[in-house]
């Protein structure tokens, strides 16, 4: 189905909900700043990327052909975004006593698998820095005579060649501007490297040669570079967290304007980007969200303790992007039942669709009892994608009476498609994940639970209590009367 109720997006810069118009017909641009690839992502970096694969999911479900990047930085983030402290893939490298590169490789391909886990879709392109440091010293040679200049330390962007500088901070923060570095001779105290050159008498182990002597480049600029070259300036929407309004983002804006035409931001477009959107946080009361904690909130840490990760994006879909979102572990159970009573009634549905020799019927338009929830939640997506409401309008279709099997199931796919909780093919089954710790087996669980069910016909119930506080003492709730039938529970 293509939806032609207006898309209206939230643009950061402006401050404004305006309607999306795409720079190329029939096609959308979209670039998302991805992980740096030093640790684990936290739960709290994946809703970010939920938020952008909704984003491209809403895109393609309004008919526009999704061309999207999302970067893996591998060089060049200092432990923090003001250019300041060491650089992260550095620091962890020689934390773990590895190569950078291992580090890189070890932690790209944990990020991709929490990203398969939350049933994200690939990008058109996952474009990682290393890959292009010709082309940001390219870049950055074309800038740096009216943008920048050079100290002992490296390449510095000055802020105040190009106007309008850190507006996109200044709309968010009542100071303007982020944390910025202390560094001898920068012109302006928001000035930032595009070149970090490396020390006299040390050696990095990432380094390039450049103009500017050896080293590597700054943060920003691979971003710049990378959306510059993958999806042409301007580009319709560039996607981040809430964080990167702060420096970074305004960094690459100031490095966009430059690059293209040092022109100031009322013209949209000078920016790089017509749209720049942010999800707010994912936070945690106890600090559990920082990766120097000790055992942070990783997806794999949810999963270990029995939760499937679709919960946790169910979680993420039942708060607007750009509302803060409180993690807890009642909250993710509460999405897990939530999530459970979806794949229930869909896998009936899908049963009995089986069972009358019918099919999914997609493609055809649905009955008019369809009408008014696909209409419910196309405007509601549509609204600066509203996925609280529309996970409600998906859910009265499931719940709907007396229609057409097919039907109902193609209008559950479709909304399913922007929602992305794999409905169509995840089952119960595979929702129950055993937690790590548990070492009890199923079918120990299941012989004990038939032992109950026998002394509760007896109407033995000292013996029924017994055998439930058994299963307790071993980590297992016995539900009875569980309203989805589920019998029994692992505590984690
Ligand atoms: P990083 O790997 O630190 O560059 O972060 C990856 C993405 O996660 C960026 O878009 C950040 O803005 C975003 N992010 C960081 N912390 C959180 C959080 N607690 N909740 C939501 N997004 C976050
Ligand atoms: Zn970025």
């Amino acid at each position: 189905m293509t939806d032609a109720t207006p898309l209206k997006l939230f643009n950061s810069l402006t401050r404004q909900l305006e309607t999306f118009e795409p720079l190329h017909p029939g096609e959308a641009r979209v670039y998302s700043c991805g992980p740096t690839v030093y640790n684990y992502p936290h739960i709290g970096n994946m809703r970010a990327y939920v938020f952008a694969d909704v984003l491209g999911r809403v895109l393609s479900f309004k008919g526009y052909k999704l061309s999207h990047v999302i970067n893996i930085t591998d060089v060049g983030h200092l432990t923090d975004d003001a250019d300041a402290g060491e650089d992260k893939m550095e620091k962890m490298a020689a934390k773990e006593a590895k190569s950078i590169w291992a580090i890189a490789e070890h932690y790209t391909q944990a990020y991709w698998a929490d990203i398969k886990a939350l049933n994200i879709r690939q990008p058109m392109e996952w474009s990682v820095a290393t890959k292009y440091v010709p082309a940001m010293i390219a870049f950055a040679e074309k800038i740096a005579d009216k943008h920048c200049y050079e100290l002992d330390s490296g390449l510095y962007f000055d802020v105040a060649s190009v106007a309008d500088y850190g507006r996109l901070a200044r709309a968010h923060t009542e100071e303007g501007e982020g944390r910025i570095e202390a560094v001898e001779g920068k012109r302006n105290a928001a000035d930032f490297a595009i070149w970090r050159k490396t020390p006299a008498g040390e050696t990095r182990q990432m380094e390039w040669d450049s103009p500017w002597g050896r080293g590597a480049p700054g943060w920003h600029l691979e971003c710049s570079v990378m959306s510059g070259q993958l999806l042409g300036f301007p580009f319709d929407i560039h996607t981040g967290g809430i964080d990167h309004r702060e420096i970074h983002h305004p960094n690459e804006i100031a490095q966009n304007q430059a690059f293209c035409c040092s022109g100031g931001l009322d013209v949209p477009g000078n920016s790089g980007a017509k749209l720049w959107m942010h999800n707010n946080f994912l936070v945690e009361r106890s600090g559990k969200m920082s990766k120097s904690s000790g055992e942070f909130l990783r997806l794999q840490l949810l999963i270990d303790k029995g939760y499937h990760p679709l919960a946790y994006r169910l979680m993420c879909l039942q708060a607007q992007y750009r509302s803060e979102l409180e993690f807890s572990w009642e909250g993710l159970g509460a999405a897990l039942t939530r999530l459970k009573r979806l794949v229930m009634a869909v896998e009936q549905l899908r049963a009995r669709l089986n069972d009358e020799g019918g099919s999914v019927i997609e493609g055809a338009e649905p009955g008019p009892k369809f009408a008014p929830l696909r209409e419910a939640f196309a405007a509601a997506i549509s609204d600066d994608l509203g996925t609280p409401i529309a996970l409600t309008q998906l859910e009265q279709v499931v719940a709907l009476k007396k229609v057409d099997l097919g039907q109902k199931l193609a209008v559950i796919a479709e909304m399913d498609a922007v929602l992305g909780l794999n409905l169509l093919a995840l089952t119960r089954a595979e929702l129950r994940l055993k937690p790590k710790a548990a070492t009890i087996t199923e079918a120990e669980i299941e012989e004990v639970l038939a032992a109950r069910r026998q002394a509760r016909a007896d109407k033995d119930f000292a013996r029924s209590d017994a055998l439930r506080d058994d299963l307790a003492a071993r980590g297992v709730e016995a539900m009875d009367g569980d309203p989805l039938g589920w019998d029994w529970k692992l505590e984690a």
